[in-house]
């Protein structure tokens, strides 16, 4: 057991997280080779210039700065502005209207995710995640003392929940389940009518649904994407989101946490009051930011969307073309969303390599290419792989992971 008076050390394992893995993965990286690293490992692409932020939003926190208005503390749950300006971007795709009250401004989706499983706990509660998933949630279930119980994404049925699967491990106990679209670390994108019976069995169940939308709007494929909200007279959502993605400044930490919720469950004034006062204890992102929010909302011109979505585009059909050039993975279900999928390694092609993480370790030291192993999602064996990358540095990593796999496979490739 832990020390009783010290940090606790022993008693919740805290698993694994993406950049702990990795930063292993890294660390095995020879610098003297001098080859460029190439990381398709996490989902930051604002380093590549094809997917520079939009202009607008740049000029509106410049000019929020130097207002000189913006010096001061935010209300710690968001300056009302921006929770306004939040409500009515999200209602433009409800039946709906949300309120400014229903909005929470948090410090990028991670603290949002961290309000909701925060604000769940009661003794004993336990809350429903996919696998694969996003491991903040496992990290924030652990230090809450939740009690997690994972449920299986299909990939062969497009990464669908395994709706069943839900039914059996839910009980009287099981405060939540938690959907990721568009999907990360999957790419899918879920359709209408399976959000919809997603909805419904949580409303069986009598359990909320936690609806991790940061990637809101990246769908590029056959689905649009359809938020969660939309069954808010069905079941409680609590919609999570952030500016991160879908306009590619993750390092602003502007996120949200919003209650659409029409049966009235967040507006019992002992629950505000609570959440109140959680939000009470972490501030918010920084006031000058959060005063940017309106006018990013409103005059985001649609070019800079429809840019992303066709480089994301690009990029993810050059990632699946480059994929079936190399035998030891496949990829079960093309990626219509988001900024990464998943693929299959088939480990008795490989004569050398033991697992996924060995596998990711002996491709960085030879290649220098950083892919994160499936094991940091929860899937041991798969890789998942992050297509918001420039083009060319896209096709010249998968390029080395080929070369990689030929120099390892357990036959002869002849030339
Ligand atoms: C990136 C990401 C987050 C975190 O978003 P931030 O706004 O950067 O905190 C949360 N959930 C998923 C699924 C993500 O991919």
């Amino acid at each position: 057991m832990g020390d009783q008076k010290g940090i606790e050390t022993e008693r919740a394992p805290l698993g694994i997280t993406i950049k702990g893995i990795l930063s292993l993965i890294m660390s095995t990286i020879d610098e003297k080779k001098g080859r460029r690293v190439i990381s398709l490992g996490m989902g930051d692409p604002s380093a590549y210039t094809c997917f520079h932020t939009t202009p607008v939003a740049e000029e509106s926190v410049a000019d929020a700065l130097q207002s000189q208005n913006f010096n001061g503390y935010a209300p710690t749950v968001g300056l009302l502005q921006a929770r306004i300006a939040i409500a009515d971007y999200l209602s433009r795709d409800l039946p709906y209207k949300l309120s400014s009250d229903d909005v929470y401004i948090t410090s990028g989706c991670t603290h949002a995710i961290d309000a909701a499983i925060t604000n769940l706990y009661r003794p004993g509660a336990n809350i429903l995640l996919p696998r694969p998933g996003f491991p903040i949630y496992e990290l924030c279930a652990a230090f809450r003392h939740i009690e997690v119980r994972h449920f299986d994404l299909i990939p062969e049925r497009g990464w669908e929940v395994d709706v069943d699967a839900i039914e059996a491990l839910a009980d009287h106990n099981t405060v939540a389940l938690v959907i990721i679209n568009p999907g990360n670390p999957c790419g899918s994108v879920y359709s209408y009518h399976h959000l919809k019976k997603i909805a419904e069995t949580a409303e069986k169940l009598r359990i909320l649904v936690i609806a991790d939308e940061v990637y809101g709007h990246l769908a590029f494929g056959k689905n649009p994407f359809v938020p969660m909200g939309v069954f808010g007279s069905t079941v409680p959502v609590l919609t999570l989101g952030s500016l991160s993605k879908r306009w590619i400044v993750p390092g602003w930490r502007l996120g949200w946490f919003v209650t659409n919720d029409l049966c009235g469950t967040f507006k019992n004034p002992k629950v505000v009051e609570r959440l109140k006062k959680y939000f009470d204890i972490c501030g918010g992102p920084a006031t000058f930011i959060q005063a940017a929010v309106p006018r990013i909302l409103a005059q985001t011109e649609e070019v800079f969307y429809m840019k992303t979505l066709n480089i994301l585009k690009q990029t993810s059909d050059i990632c699946c073309r480059k994929i079936k050039e190399i035998g030891c993975i496949t990829c079960p279900h093309k990626p219509e969303g988001s900024m990464a999928v998943m693929v299959k390694l088939n480990l008795s092609l490989l004569k050398d390599v033991s697992d996924d993480i060995d596998f990711c370790l002996k491709l960085a030291k030879e290649e220098s290419v950083i892919i994160l192993p499936g094991t940091a999602v929860g899937l041991k064996n798969w890789l998942r792989i992050t297509f918001a990358v420039e083009p060319s540095s896209l096709e010249e990593a998968l390029g080395r992971v080929k070369a990689f796999y030929q120099r390892h496979a357990n036959q002869e490739f002849k030339y």
